[in-house]
């Protein structure tokens, strides 16, 4: 049997915050194409690991290694990340006042293709075909980023750039929060049709419904208590979190120190 390609690994990482210990010891592969899902409950560390994966320097990482596609990027810069195809959907997109979703994009599509400057006409025509695709009004794109934007609107906002960025991985993180059943499925309709374009693309979609899985269907869930992976399963683990809750979980935790 051939090993598929590891486009994430993620090796015995420790990572703090503040001096405070977040993130005691994750271990998880993600090879190229799947779709793993990371649930847990609030406060266990889902976004410091998101933050740690893109490297936002207010996180620290004291002990272990994580690895893209066969290289240590450990200790990369942001931008050297997003360059070598790493894409993060926050949890919280922020308001940037004065910087259009057009110029924002077009400026990020050049760093992603390690270029000066993308042609006003090519990133127009891009955009024109994604939010096509995505079912959203290319008019938005006038506007200032994620200023007054609804939290359907933020959303697909973030799968529109995943779709214009082509990323090798995304990280996803509570991408359905907030979201009506309408905005939920846009957003699950809008990931399909990019991992319709890329096959390869692999992606960590952080969550703490089961709902958003029943559109990714994901290949491995892990559930995340307190800084550390205490279960990894197939879809049915998502499903026992919904029923079980996570509280189940915090007790195997334990029980493994
Ligand atoms: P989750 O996304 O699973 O809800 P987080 O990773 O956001 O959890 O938070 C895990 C812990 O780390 C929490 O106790 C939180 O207060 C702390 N934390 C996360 N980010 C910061 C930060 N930037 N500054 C201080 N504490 C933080
Ligand atoms: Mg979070």
């Amino acid at each position: 049997m051939v090993t598929a390609e590891m486009a994430l690994e993620i090796e015995d990482l420790h990572a703090e915050v503040d001096g405070n210990p977040i993130l005691n010891g994750v271990n998880f592969k993600v090879p190229a194409g799947e779709v793993h899902a990371l649930m847990g409950p609030n406060g266990s560390g889902k976004s410091t690991l998101a933050n740690v994966l893109l490297g936002n320097p207010a996180y620290v990482v004291s002990a272990g290694k994580v690895r893209f596609q066969g290289e240590d990027i450990t200790h990369l810069s942001p931008g050297d990340r997003a360059a070598r195809g790493l894409f993060l959907g926050f949890q919280h997109p922020e308001e940037i006042p004065g910087v259009s979703v057009f110029s924002f994009l077009r400026q990020a599509m050049a760093i992603r293709k390690g270029i000066d400057n993308f042609s006003v006409l090519e990133v127009r025509l891009k955009i024109m075909e994604w939010t096509k695709r995505l079912g959203m009004d290319n008019r938005f794109t006038e506007r200032y980023l994620n200023e007054g934007f609804s939290g359907g609107e933020r959303k697909r906002n973030e799968i529109l750039q995943m779709a214009l960025l082509e990323p090798d991985f995304a990280i996803l993180d509570e991408t359905d929060s907030g979201l009506d059943i309408d905005a939920l499925k846009a957003v699950g309709d809008g990931i399909a049709e990019v991992r319709k374009e890329r096959p390869d693309l692999g992606i960590l979609v952080i969550t703490h419904y089961q709902r958003m899985l029943d559109y990714l269907a994901p290949d491995v869930v892990h559930v995340l208590v307190d800084g550390q992976v205490v279960r990894s399963g197939g879809p049915e683990l998502a499903q026992q979190v919904e029923i079980d809750g996570f509280d189940a979980f915090r007790n195997s935790a334990a029980s493994t120190t």
